[in-house]
């Protein structure tokens, strides 16, 4: 009999994966082994042979993306015996068609509209006001993340006891959530967490709904399991406990979301949720090289508490990873642009080029460099910089100094920070400055002499006007990048973001550090909006092969055979909040993000780091990140832009020397690379030798290699 088309090329874990359909299998693996591969075959497997109609399938990916693309890909291994899989998405697409058919068990209509985070947040800043706190202490923001925390895990306002409340305003913290989801129910709307939230309740109390899909899933599946938070964890176990068949697959290596609330634990308790389930591992990687395996392999080995993993692969070993060590931020954006275009000449598609940093802030400085030099390029899973929300304030603040009449600019920042200038206010200024020709501006400024604003909204326009006219003032006598230092901190701008406390409102402060540093570049404030302008321009250009350019969190389980991992310094990665955390936890989730991102890389992996960064006008000298010590010497290559750069760094890890990472090439298992899991140290390896590669600085780790491996089912 002619083998089915999905199963071609399968290893033999990989189709135990797919044949295995009944009952519960958790498929752990490394990464680049398979997993979603096998994933997609087992659900082509199930419409092939009619173990289940399309409609019976639950698919749960964490992306849109990833599940367009395995419906594409199911779509072209079985033809048409699939028609349209309707429980094919993530988490919230799934949960918002459920809640539709149930809405009304929830106080809800089946047309609820869905808020975005904007109309979240208005919703709440009305309550705070209502409830008489002061939003300038508590933000709006900070609720906003406990609410979301509180539904990431499952917690329904009657959940919430009093010391979960006391995390906002005094303990009204569960006061303003249940009048939250009142308001919400009011105006027959919900946010993200309750599309999740809303349908555990139901499967929680409506017995018939949970066994209507008990009965309907017949095979439910998800991939990256490691991230799934609690609310979704339970969700999947009301809904499997029936017929149990649920397929699992993740890697504990690849949590990166516990900021987010995900739990790396639910992967670690699979099996005591679903005895009996059977444990698959795959252990051949099918995407990178042997030396980028072996570089991520040994900067992952400095965790704790890993589950164990062997990987291989057959592929050839190929080239070391890079390390680069530059002199600053624009050099490192020169090197990577002209590595491009070389690897271009080599034959190497744009489309196959991916550059991964840490923080979206540090998109900027390759954006502003590929505009220079005509590079094509695409910001993945975020906005371009100069698109995002803080920085098209900031410059709307600085186009107003730079051009009275810019009336866009003046509409954005009126009431940004609030200042008690609404849709009323604004509306008189409109009119004054249509029937006197003046641009808005003007109109404010006029509009000041006469009575037809409130006393408060008069007097908050007028400090504006007077704080336009003093920087436009200062303009002449300060560097533009310290006008925006100033004008940002005195429009309150700073104050508004720094008092919310929250990870976003951090990473918008950083960006608007970003921003002024980016000024400092250019001679004039107008030549730097006018670079800004034609950087947005770029918007709508006809597709053509481009570099992608994105967060690490974004590239999960993506791959690129060209990858440039950006800012490998301190501080920068591992981000300066991980280590001020102190404890591993937070560092050991910034590791598993470099894993994560070393896997990325099919054939060819740079990793760069800067001794210099421009930070508030100050050059500060940084450290290469520790995890660029952790890179085993026998798989990369460091080569440095600066003489003398690297003693620096060398003389910062070299206490930790042991060049020995468990990593051992060709130890007897596959032909390929191969890490032993489980081991304690390098006298467990036996074929390879020990080599001190004392010349290279990037042949230090750090570290006790594999102590507290764990290995499953064992
Ligand atoms: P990640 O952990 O990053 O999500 P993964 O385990 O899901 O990785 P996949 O993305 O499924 O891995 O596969 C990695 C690469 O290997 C893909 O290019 C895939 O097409 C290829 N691949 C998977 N299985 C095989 C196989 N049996 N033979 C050849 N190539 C394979
Ligand atoms: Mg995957």
């Amino acid at each position: 009999m002619q083998e089915p088309p999905y199963l071609r090329g399968l290893n033999e874990p990989q189709r135990q994966a797919v044949l295995t359909t009944d009952g519960p299998v958790l498929m752990l693996a490394g990464a680049g082994t398979g997993k979603t591969a096998a994933l997609t075959a087992r659900l082509a497997h199930l419409l092939y042979t009619r173990k289940a109609w399309p409609s019976e399938i639950l698919a749960v990916t964490f992306t849109n993306r990833a599940a367009r693309e395995m419906r594409e890909r199911v779509g072209r291994l079985v033809g048409d015996a699939v028609e349209g899989m309707p429980w094919l998405g993530t988490f919230h697409a799934i949960g918002a068609k459920m809640l539709r058919r149930h809405a009304e068990l929830v106080g809800l209509q089946s047309n609820f509209t869905i808020l975005d985070t904007d109309d979240q947040l208005r919703l709440l800043k009305q309550l705070i006001l209502a409830a008489d706190i002061d939003e300038k202490r508590f933000p709006a923001r900070s609720l906003a993340g406990l609410i979301d925390e509180w539904k990431n895990k499952g917690l329904t306002p009657g959940d919430v006891d009093a010391g979960e409340s006391e995390r906002y305003a005094n303990g009204r913290g569960g006061e303003l959530y249940a009048q939250y989801q009142a308001r919400l129910k009011a105006v027959n709307a919900c946010d993200f967490g309750d599309l999740l939230l809303h349908m555990l309740v139901i499967l929680k109390t409506q017995r018939d709904v949970l066994e209507l899909y008990q009965q309907r899933f017949r095979y439910i599946m998800v991939d990256e399991y490691q991230d799934t938070n609690s609310v979704q964890y339970l969700w999947l176990r009301l809904l499997a406990q029936e017929r149990k068949n649920i397929a699992c697959v993740g890697d504990d290596d690849q949590s990166i979301y516990s900021w987010r609330g995900a739990q790396v634990e639910n992967i670690l308790r699979f099996e005591k949720d679903f005895p009996g389930a059977t444990v698959i591992r795959l252990e051949q990687n099918y995407r990178s090289t042997p030396h980028i395996l072996g570089a991520a392999g040994g900067v992952i080995a400095n965790n704790s508490g890993r589950l164990g993993k062997t990987l291989w692969t057959e592929l050839d070993v190929g080239e070391k990873v890079r390390v680069l060590g530059v002199w600053d931020g624009p050099e490192e954006a020169r090197r990577v642009g002209e590595e491009i275009e070389a690897a271009k000449r080599r034959g190497t598609g744009l489309d196959d080029v991916a550059i991964l940093v840490r923080a979206s802030h540090q998109t900027r400085e390759f954006e502003d460099r590929f505009i220079v030099i005509g590079m094509p390029y695409r910001i993945v899973g975020g906005f371009r910089f100069y698109e995002r929300a803080e920085i098209r304030d900031a410059l709307a603040y600085l186009r107003i100094v730079n051009q009275p009449s810019d009336d866009l600019a003046f509409e954005r920042i009126v009431n940004v920070p609030k200042r008690g200038l609404g849709d009323k206010a604004l509306a008189k200024i409109h009119q004054l400055a249509r029937a006197t020709g003046a641009p808005l501006t003007t109109a404010a400024a006029r509009i000041l002499d006469t009575d037809e604003l409130t006393p408060q909204a008069r007097r908050s326009l007028g400090n504006l006007v007077g704080d336009i006219a003093r920087w436009r003032d200062r303009a002449s006598q300060l560097s533009h990048a310290e006008l925006a230092r100033q004008l940002l901190d005195e429009s309150g701008y700073t104050a508004m973001l720094q008092a919310e406390k929250s990870v976003e409102a951090a990473g918008r402060l950083e960006n608007l550090t970003e921003l002024t540093r980016a000024m400092e570049e250019y001679d004039s404030l107008g030549a730097f909006l006018e670079h800004v302008s034609l950087v947005m321009d770029k918007d709508g250009a006809v597709q053509e092969p481009q570099v992608t350019i994105m967060t690490i969190h974004a590239a999960k389980g993506l791959e690129f055979d060209t990858v440039f991992l950006a800012g490998w310094e301190e501080g920068l990665f591992p981000s300066q909040r991980a280590i001020d955390e102190g404890g591993t936890k937070s560092l050991e989730e910034e590791r598993r993000l470099a894993y994560v991102a070393i896997t990325r890389a099919r054939r060819r992996a740079v990793i760069l780091h800067a001794a210099n960064r421009r930070i508030y006008g100050q050059w500060t000298s940084s450290i290469p990140s520790r995890f660029v010590g952790e890179l085993p010497g026998d798989h990369v290559d460091s080569e440095t832009t600066m003489s003398g750069g690297e003693s620096l760094w060398r003389a910062n890890w070299s206490e930790h020397a042991d060049p020995f990472a468990d990593v051992a090439r060709g130890t007897g298992r596959g032909p390929g690379w191969q890490r032993a899991a489980g081991q304690t140290g390098p006298s467990s390896f036996t074929t390879a030798p020990k080599r001190i590669v004392e010349s290279q600085a990037s042949a230090v780790s750090i570290g006790n290699k594999g102590r507290d491996d764990l290995s499953l089912g064992q």
